[in-house]
């Protein structure tokens, strides 16, 4: 009898999800696969070799990804962080303004509602002003990073007519502002142009 051996490498499915394929381009399913070399007998696996570590299969177009590849945020993700980062921007200008004052809270409602975020609340921002700056911060640092130049300037612009609506900027609401617009990565000057334009406007 003929013995067909040979070698090949086959995956076993490890662990599946939603990423965003670099390749096609959007939020789509993935298989997490380990690969294996195997000497095979007939074509099929008959005796395992080296392990070759793990891989993401896009379960659309087939392409294969490092597992890195599980990083990138998916569209859903930062759709979700947009709204999630206002309402912790808008936290933060309301507590270093006067977070009792009704104006203010509600131009912070529509800000964060305008973002999407529907549920968004008096309690809500209760809830959110007795939350960590550290962590406030962070949700603004990641809504930031999907945000293009001039949704950035938007979005800064609309942090100042939050502390605009209880009287003109104080110097606490001005400092958070100029933190918000860093967390943007948005440099001084920038930031600076887009609070005084947004003053003006308001005037
Ligand atoms: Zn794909």
């Amino acid at each position: 009898m003929l013995l067909v051996f040979g070698f090949s490498v086959f995956f076993r499915t490890t662990g599946e999800g939603v990423f965003h394929c670099p390749r096609c381009g959007g939020d789509r399913a993935y298989r997490r696969r380990a690969a294996r070399r195997w000497i095979t007998l007939f074509f099929l696996p008959a005796v395992p070799l080296r392990r070759l570590g793990e891989v993401v299969e896009c379960r659309v177009c087939r392409a294969r990804f490092p597992v890195s590849a599980l990083r990138a945020p998916t569209a859903q993700q930062l759709a979700a962080a947009l709204p999630a980062g206002m309402r912790a921007a808008a936290g933060l200008v309301l507590r270093s303004g006067d977070p009792e004052d009704e104006d203010a809270r509600e131009r912070a409602i529509e800000a964060v509602t305008g973002y999407g975020e529907l549920g968004y609340d008096d309690l809500c921002i209760d809830t959110d002003l007795e939350l960590r700056e550290e962590f406030l911060e962070e949700e603004v640092a990641r809504a930031g990073s999907g945000l293009a130049v001039e949704a950035k300037e938007w979005f800064l612009a609309r942090c100042v007519r939050i502390g605009l609506a209880d009287g003109p900027l104080d110097e606490a609401e001005r400092r958070t502002l100029h933190r918000v617009a860093q967390l943007l990565a948005m440099s001084r000057a920038h930031a600076l142009g887009v609070i005084t334009m947004t003053e003006a406007a308001a005037h």
